[in-house]
C-alpha cells in the first residue's frame, strides 16, 4: 500500500516511511538517487510526494556513483536508496568508492527480517548488511526502532560529511519502516543537526612552520588535490598560490580549480617539478599511487614536504612530513594569508625560468602531436577536436573515465572552473561513468560531457535509459577502439574465441541511445566529431558520439603499465 503524504499526520500515529522522510528534509536533503524493489519502493514514493527528487536508475551502482559526485560537488552526503541484500551489495562497490574517495555519501538501504538473518533461517534477500558494510565505510548503523530513526539519520550525516568525508551505511529494517509511531514522540524524535563539518581550525605553530620551511626554499611547489577541490576555499587557495608565486600541479580532479591556462601552473613540467622541487606542499592531496607514494625516481629524495589535511593520521603516510597543518582548507589558506608578510616566500628566477622552458619545450611537442591528422583517428586528434568545443564552454562539466581516453584526455583537456572534472579518482575505478554524470547534471542543472573509453562505456551503458527518461543534458562520447586499452590483441592460442582484451570490433554505441530517443551520432574524422559535439551540446538534449578511432591507438594499461604484470613464458607483448 501506498503511503500518501501527511495521510497519518492528520491521525495521531506516523510510522517508520514517513520518518524517514522527514529526517532527511528536515537536514536539507533534496535528492535521493536509488533503484526500488522490496522493501523501499514506498520510500521513494512517499519521498518523491513529500518534495525530494527521487532519481530511479537500473542498477544500484550507478545510482551509489550519482550520490557520491552529489556529494562531492555539493558537501551534502549523497543519498543512494537500496533494496535487500544483492541491491545492497550492488551499491557497496559505490560506497566503497566514495569512502576511498573521501565524498561524502549515505547508502540507506532496507532489509530482511532480523530474527530470521541472523538465525541464518533462509530469508528472502537475507545478509547481515550493517556488519557486511562496515569494512567498506567510514561507519555503518543499523536502526530498528521507529523512534530512533531520527538519531541514525543524524548520525549518519556527522559521520559522512565531519573530518574526511567517506561513505556511510545506513540501515533500515522492513520492520522498523512499516513500524507505527504517535505523532508527538515521533516529532521528538527527530533531530536538525547543527554544524556536521565544523571548521578545523589549524595550530598557529603549524602555520609558521611551514611559512618557515617555505621562505628557506629555493624551488618551492604546490600540489593541489581533490580535498582543496572539495573544500570551496577557490579563492583563498587562488589568492595563496599568486602572493606567494609558488608553481602549483593540479591532481587530476583538482584541475580548474585556478584555470589549466595560468601562468604558475606547472602540469606541464611534472617530471621536472616532481624530481626537483626542494619543497613540496600538499594541499588535499594524499601521496599515494598517483604520486608514486612520493618514493621512487619520479621524486626528489630530499625534498621536504609540508602537508595541509583535515585527517590527522594521513600525515608521515608515505613520506616524512616536516611541516603538517592539520586543519581545514579553507581555514588553514587564510591562516597561511594572514600569517604571510610581503616578499616572505620568493621562488628563485631561476625556478622559475627552468619551469617555464620546460613548459614550452613539453607543449611545443604535445601540440605537434594534437596538430596530426592521421585517419583513422587517435586520441590526441579526436581529443583535440573535443578540448576546442570545450574551450567555448567553460560551463560544462567533464566526466573521464578508461585507460589511455583517461590518461589522454586528463592531459588534453584543459579545465577553467573548479570542481567540474570527475573521473576515477583514487581507486582507478571503471564504472563510475553515466552515475557520476547524472549526478552531476542533476545537482548542478548544467550540462555534462561524458569522455569514455569502450570499455569503460559499458559498465554503466544501461544508464542512457536513465539520462533519456529524465532528459538530461549529458552528451556521452565512446572512443571506440575495439578493446579494453586497444582492440588489435589476437588469441594467442590460435583459437577460435576473441582475445581477452578485445571487444567487438565496428560496435555502433550511437545506436543504443537511439533505442531510447536519444541522438546518435557515428563519427570517423574530427571535423564531424567537432560538428557532432556543437550540436549535441546545443540541443541540451541527451546524446551519444560513438567516436571511431584507430584499433592501434593505445597502450596496454595506459600509463600504468608498471602496474601490470605480464607472464614472462610463452606470452609476446603485443603493445
Ligand atoms: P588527489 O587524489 O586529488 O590527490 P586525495 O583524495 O588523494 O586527492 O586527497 C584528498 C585529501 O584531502 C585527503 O587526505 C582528505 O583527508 C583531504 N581533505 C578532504 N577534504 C578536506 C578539507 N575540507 N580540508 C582539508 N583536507 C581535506
Ligand atoms: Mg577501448
Amino acid at each position: 500500500m501506498f503511503h500518501k503524504p501527511n495521510e497519518n499526520k492528520s491521525q495521531s500515529i506516523t510510522d517508520g516511511f514517513h520518518l524517514v522522510v522527514d529526517a532527511l528534509k528536515l537536514n536539507g536533503i533534496d535528492t535521493i538517487f536509488g533503484v526500488a524493489g522490496i522493501p523501499i519502493t514506498d520510500l521513494a514514493r512517499l519521498a518523491q510526494a513529500e518534495g525530494i527528487r527521487y532519481i530511479g536508475f537500473r542498477h544500484e551502482q550507478s545510482a551509489g556513483n550519482a550520490a557520491a559526485i552529489a556529494g562531492y560537488l555539493t558537501k551534502k552526503p549523497g543519498i543512494c536508496l537500496t533494496v535487500s541484500a544483492p541491491g545492497f551489495l550492488n551499491g557497496m562497490v559505490a560506497l566503497a568508492n566514495a569512502t576511498t574517495n573521501g565524498f561524502p555519501m549515505i547508502q540507506i538501504s532496507g532489509s530482511s527480517d532480523r530474527s530470521i538473518v541472523d538465525l541464518q533461517q533462509g530469508d528472502y534477500e537475507e545478509l547481515d548488511q550493517m556488519n557486511a558494510a562496515k569494512p567498506y565505510t567510514k561507519a555503518s548503523f543499523r536502526v530498528s526502532k521507529p523512534e530512533d530513526i531520527g538519531t541514525g539519520v543524524a548520525r549518519a550525516i556527522h559521520a559522512a560529511v565531519s573530518g574526511r568525508p567517506g561513505g556511510v551505511y545506513l540501515d533500515l529494517t522492513a520492520d522498523v519502516l512499516a513500524a507505527t509511531l504517535g505523532n508527538d514522540a515521533a516529532s521528538r524524535s527527530l533531530v536538525r543537526v547543527v554544524d556536521p563539518s565544523p571548521r578545523q581550525i589549524p595550530d598557529p605553530e603549524s602555520i609558521k612552520r611551514a611559512i618557515d620551511l617555505h621562505a628557506s626554499a629555493q624551488r618551492p611547489l604546490i600540489i593541489l588535490g581533490k580535498g582543496a577541490a572539495y573544500a570551496q576555499a577557490d579563492d583563498a587557495i587562488r589568492s595563496f598560490i599568486e602572493k606567494t608565486g609558488i608553481p602549483y600541479l593540479p591532481m587530476s580532479m583538482a584541475k580548474g580549480l585556478l584555470p589549466d591556462n595560468h601562468k604558475q601552473s606547472a602540469a606541464a613540467a611534472r617530471s621536472l617539478v616532481l624530481s626537483q622541487a626542494d619543497v613540496v606542499m600538499l594541499v588535499g592531496a594524499r601521496l599515494n599511487w598517483l604520486l608514486a607514494q612520493g618514493k621512487g625516481p619520479h621524486w626528489s629524495q630530499t625534498a621536504q614536504f609540508v602537508q595541509v589535511d583535515i585527517s590527522a593520521t594521513e600525515i608521515d603516510s608515505n613520506r616524512a612530513i616536516a611541516a603538517p597543518v592539520v586543519a581545514d582548507i579553507g581555514s588553514a589558506m587564510s591562516a597561511f594569508l594572514a600569517a604571510l608578510k610581503p616578499g616572505q616566500i620568493q621562488p628563485k628566477a631561476a625556478w622559475i625560468d627552468a619551469i617555464a622552458e620546460r613548459k614550452q619545450h613539453n607543449t611545443e611537442r604535445m601540440a605537434a602531436r594534437l596538430d596530426g591528422s592521421p585517419n583513422p583517428m587517435n586520441f590526441y586528434s579526436s581529443l583535440r577536436a573535443i578540448r576546442d568545443v570545450l574551450a567555448n564552454r567553460p560551463d560544462i562539466y567533464v566526466v573521464n573515465e578508461g585507460a589511455n581516453t583517461l590518461d589522454f584526455g586528463r592531459d588534453i583537456i584543459d579545465m577553467h572552473q573548479p570542481r567540474q572534472r570527475l573521473d576515477c579518482g583514487t581507486w582507478g575505478v571503471m564504472g563510475i561513468g553515466m552515475g557520476y554524470a547524472i549526478g552531476a547534471a542533476v545537482v548542478s542543472g548544467k550540462p555534462v560531457v561524458a569522455v569514455e573509453g569502450d570499455s569503460a562505456f559499458g559498465f554503466s551503458g544501461m544508464e542512457l535509459e536513465t539520462i533519456c527518461r529524465y532528459h538530461l543534458p549529458i552528451v556521452v562520447v565512446v572512443f571506440n577502439n575495439g578493446g579494453i586499452y586497444r582492440g588489435d590483441d589476437i588469441n594467442r592460442s590460435g583459437g577460435a574465441d576473441p582475445s581477452p582484451t578485445v571487444l567487438m570490433r565496428d560496435a555502433r554505441y550511437d545506436k543504443l541511445i537511439e533505442a531510447f530517443d536519444g541522438t546518435g551520432h557515428n563519427v570517423t574524422d574530427p571535423r564531424s566529431l567537432t560538428k557532432a559535439l556543437t550540436v549535441a551540446l546545443a540541443s541540451g538534449k541527451p546524446a551519444l558520439i560513438n567516436c571511431v578511432i584507430d584499433p592501434t591507438a593505445g597502450t596496454e594499461s595506459g600509463h600504468l603499465q608498471n602496474l601490470n604484470p605480464q607472464s614472462q613464458v610463452g606470452n609476446e607483448k603485443k603493445n
